[in-house]
């Protein structure tokens, strides 16, 4: 079949499904990329959900589906519950489809719209260390997938210049370890990527890390899990208060984990009754699927608060030397 729509640009690795779309619309002087959905009789919902699959273009641009097939989040195995990041597997809920957010400036540099930007807890661009752009500065509107161009907004406003502002060097640190892990099994990165430290968060999927995240900053702010449907800022207070006990590892974490003891009930407290008061964190760590990707360093941090905190298990003390040393953070004033 001839291509009709022959100005197709070429996807990179890193692009999202949809950004490809919109460049698409863009490159054929299309005012959205509307039409484009509706030739491939894809409705709204199925445009923002994780099944779209990039590849019914592949008949009308000349790339195959193949290639076209690795932009997709779509996990046909996993049913809805599950998709695919690249070669990870994550949870639907743990992207953001339905409005777009961007870092003009990337843009403006490399011409990509990154599907890391896709993922609902990513706030931040890890390269200009700047929040997200989400909203036209001219018309005040949530960006539109709907929209004339990559940067150019609905109401014809240029989205170039617009700017998120200057995140914290906790928030921007925590970016470059997702950004890392995220890309991880893939053999290509940006160019301007650097490997960074990935601390604790070693060995982790990124299914295990959005789930820290949102466990960390939750926990932390409610006492409680939410779900990530429940934030108005768009996750930005949630994400940075992950980003602050990560940046303060594994004082802020013990302080996390001792609050959610209920302490100070300390000298009565048998370790049993500490487990069970963590247990609702570990779910929410651990639990509800069967992801056997777990981060080995947290659970061991974990280990060693109940360790160090008196709640010491002859098991856990044999494997855990460490456990010897002065507890991190004890409330002892009492
Ligand atoms: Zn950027
Ligand atoms: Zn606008």
């Amino acid at each position: 079949m001839p291509s009709c729509f022959p100005v197709a640009p070429a996807p990179t690795p890193r692009e999202s499904g949809l950004g490809w779309v919109l460049k698409l619309s863009e490159a054929n002087f299309l005012s959205s990329p509307w039409l484009l959905f509706k030739l491939a009789r894809i409705g709204q919902t199925g445009i923002t959900s994780p099944a779209f699959q990039p590849s019914v273009f592949a008949p009308w641009t000349g790339f195959d589906s193949v290639t076209l097939g690795k932009l997709s989040y779509s996990n046909k195995k996993k049913g809805k519950l599950y998709c695919q990041f690249r070669k990870q597997e994550i949870r639907a809920g743990d992207l953001a489809l339905r409005h777009p957010k961007i870092c003009p400036q990337c843009i403006v540099e490399r011409g990509t719209i990154d599907a890391l930007w896709d993922i609902n807890l990513v706030t931040t661009c890890p390269t200009h260390g700047r929040g997200l752009v989400d909203r036209c500065p001219h018309c005040g509107n949530l960006l539109s997938w709907f929209r004339p161009g990559v940067l150019i907004c609905r109401c014809g406003a240029p989205l170039d210049s617009a700017s998120g502002e200057e995140r914290s060097p906790s928030v921007v640190d925590l970016h470059k370890k997702l950004e890392q892990i995220a890309f991880a099994k893939m053999s290509i990165c940006n160019e301007q990527q650097v490997a960074v430290d990935l601390g604790p968060l070693r060995g982790a999927s990124l299914l295990f890390l959005l789930r820290f995240i949102l466990a960390l900053g939750t926990y932390r702010i409610f006492g409680q899990a939410r779900s990530q449907g429940s934030f108005d800022d768009g996750c930005s207070q949630v994400v940075a208060t992950a980003a602050e006990i990560l940046s303060d590892w594994p004082n802020a974490f013990h302080q996390l984990l001792s609050s959610l003891a209920k302490r100070p009930v300390y000298s009565n407290q048998t370790r049993t009754s500490v487990l069970s008061s963590l247990d609702d964190f570990m779910l929410s760590l651990y639990g509800s699927s069967n992801d056997t990707s777990q981060c080995h360093e947290v659970y061991l941090e974990i280990q060693r608060f109940l360790a160090s905190d008196g709640y010491v298990d002859p098991r856990i003390a044999r494997k855990l030397p460490e456990a010897e040393v002065e507890p991190r953070w004890v409330l002892r004033n009492f």
